[in-house]
């Protein structure tokens, strides 16, 4: 009875064992042909299918990666946008999902040349980066409260006028705007003021078709993806 038992879990394992084998294998094989064809969008609809019974996380993650740069292959950008927004929040650190980043298949803004943002003279300060509360003084003048009057005061047992004419009118506070430190406080004294990039929203690379495809092809191929020259000379 024991022997029995035995015996037939190790026939369910190595059903299993050959079905997961047959799952990823037959999703290679639909992958030789799209390598033939890339284009074919039948052929990419099969590689979906066959996707969902893939249980090894590394094969899953190729062919998904694959279908979703044929995806944008074909022109299909809302399907590709679904596949990859999924494998960027479930295995976003697995090394495939690497070629469907922007880091990756996007090259440099030429807005912000890559940087993110843009950098403009700061308007506050007139570009000087000095605050312009207490040019850079870090405390600023105030009018004493009272301003010059005179007051009466009791000397003796008579009441006399004292002048304050000669005392001072304005005294010496800190600079609020600034917190003292004389720096402007709309670019913290540098003189110039960052502004996200509008083109490439701040991730300073822009979607680049050209290395989405070579990337797909090179995946379809076995091959490790390789970078364009012009893109490899940037980095
Ligand atoms: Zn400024
Ligand atoms: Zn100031
Ligand atoms: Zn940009």
């Amino acid at each position: 009875m024991q022997t029995k038992r035995i015996f037939s879990s190790i026939v369910l394992i190595v059903l299993a064992m050959a079905y997961q084998l047959s799952a990823a294998q037959l999703a290679e094989a639909i992958t030789r042909r799209l390598a033939a064809t890339p284009g074919d969008q039948a052929i990419l609809q099969e590689l979906k299918a066959s996707i969902g019974q893939i249980t090894d996380v590394d094969a899953r993650m190729r062919y998904m990666v694959i279908y979703a740069l044929g995806c944008l292959y074909t022109g299909d950008n809302q399907e590709a946008g679904t596949v990859m927004h999924f494998i960027q929040s479930r295995h976003a650190t697995h090394p495939m999902a690497q070629y469907i980043g922007i880091d990756y298949i996007g090259a440099p803004c030429t807005q912000c040349k890559g940087a993110g943002h843009l950098v403009a003279d700061c308007a506050a300060c007139n570009k000087s980066g000095t605050c312009r509360h207490c040019n850079g003084e870090g405390n600023r003048q105030q009018e004493a409260i009272g301003g010059v009057t005179d007051r009466r005061e009791k000397i003796g047992n008579q009441w006399v006028t004292v002048s304050r004419g000669d005392a001072p009118t304005h005294r010496t506070v800190p600079c609020g705007p600034c917190r003292r430190s004389g720096k402007c406080s709309t670019c913290n004294g540098e003189g110039t003021v960052k502004t996200n990039c509008q083109s490439c929203h701040g991730q300073g690379k822009i979607f680049n078709r050209e290395i989405a495809e070579g990337t797909y092809r090179a995946l379809l191929h076995g091959a490790q993806p390789q970078l364009p020259e012009w893109e490899k000379d940037a980095e």
